[in-house]
């Protein structure tokens, strides 16, 4: 089968040839039908991530059972499926307690074990969903980034009436703002930098006030002007940079939540006394657990947030330079490959 294939420490991969792999007991083998390039798979490209060598990356697919182990229950030949990255123990206290994200022995498909790169996957079982019968492929390779943005939305605890300012118009950003609306929130406002203008344009068209964040002060007389001196509930960092979090706290009324979904390698300097005088409340968001990701899946089911003005790009499996062109071009807000 053909896969894209990390095969080096440092930047570069290949495409080539490799042999379809098959399921264990407790497994399942999917044709991938659709598989959507993430963040994280650019840094496992470009050689920044540490990962297994060889691996085949990608966790954002859904496809079709082919193969089930003698273990398996609940799924045959010709489901159409979608798939949660986490594989967790199910033993350690995190595990126990409902946190998987943070399981002392997590693996994630894609990135410890192969992903989804290619024209079959194997895939444990406990993380596969069947995917409803009105979703598409795309929607369901579309669940990994629409569930990162769910979490975060529940962390930061929107509810009816807020004002939500997301910050970071990328995949999750444009999802979390769906989710935000879908939660009731009044309304979203959602900032992007000047190079950011295709995805603006989504963001307006999903229903969110919008505006370039050439700085933090400009960013407050938007939320300033458009609540009507109020200011905002809720701050969704999703941006995957630190530039944004002390705009975070200075969007907000009193009594505001900020949440941080995506992943700042840098230091912050965030003013504290913003914090403490208005008494915020700042949450990280990492991933998300298995009922978020159904709960998520309902939301694309009822027709709550769609993934067609997200997605700007197709691509067969094999143009996977052209799609991360397309990317590091900023032409495109999410890339779907066709394997
Ligand atoms: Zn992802
Ligand atoms: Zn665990």
């Amino acid at each position: 089968m053909l896969a894209v294939v990390k095969d080096r420490k440092g930047p570069g991969f290949a495409v080539k040839d490799v042999p379809v792999p098959s399921p264990a007991q407790d497994e399942v083998l999917v044709r991938v039908r659709a598989v959507g390039i993430c963040g994280t798979d650019l840094t496992i490209i470009e050689g920044k991530r540490d990962v297994p060598i060889p691996l085949i990356p990608g966790h954002e697919f859904a496809g079709e059972v082919v193969e089930v182990g003698s273990a398996v229950e609940g799924f045959r030949v010709g489901d159409r499926v979608t798939s949660s990255l986490i594989v967790s123990c199910g033993e350690c206290q995190y595990c126990r307690q409902g946190m998987e994200i943070l399981c002392d022995r997590i693996k994630e498909i894609g990135i410890h074990i192969n992903g989804a790169f290619a024209e079959y996957v194997v895939v444990p079982q406990k993380t596969l969903v069947a995917l409803p019968q009105n979703l598409t492929f795309e929607d369901g390779a579309s669940m990994d980034p629409i569930a990162s943005a769910y979490r975060a939305v529940c962390k930061a605890l929107v509810g009816p009436e807020d004002v939500v300012v997301v910050f970071g118009p990328g995949p999750i950003g444009l999802y979390a703002l769906q989710v935000a609306l879908a939660k009731g929130a009044a309304k979203v406002l959602c900032f992007g930098t000047k190079p950011d203008s295709i995805r603006l344009k989504v963001a307006e068209k999903l229903g969110a006030v919008t505006g370039v964040a050439s700085d933090e002060i400009g960013c407050v007389s938007v939320v300033r002007d458009t609540t009507g001196g109020r200011m905002a509930d809720v701050a969704i960092d999703a941006t995957g940079s630190v530039s944004a979090l002390s705009a975070c706290t200075r969007v907000l009324r009193k009594n505001g939540r900020v949440c941080i979904v995506g992943i700042p390698h840098d230091a912050a300097i965030v003013t504290l006394a913003e914090v403490v005088r208005k008494e915020l409340r700042l949450y990280g968001s990492f991933c998300y657990t298995l009922p978020e990701f159904r709960a998520s899946l309902q939301l694309l089911e009822n027709g709550s947030v769609v993934t067609e003005p997200v997605i700007s790009h197709r691509l067969p499996l094999r143009d996977f330079e052209e799609a991360l062109d397309l990317i590091y071009r900023r032409e495109a807000v999410k890339v779907m490959l066709i394997p």
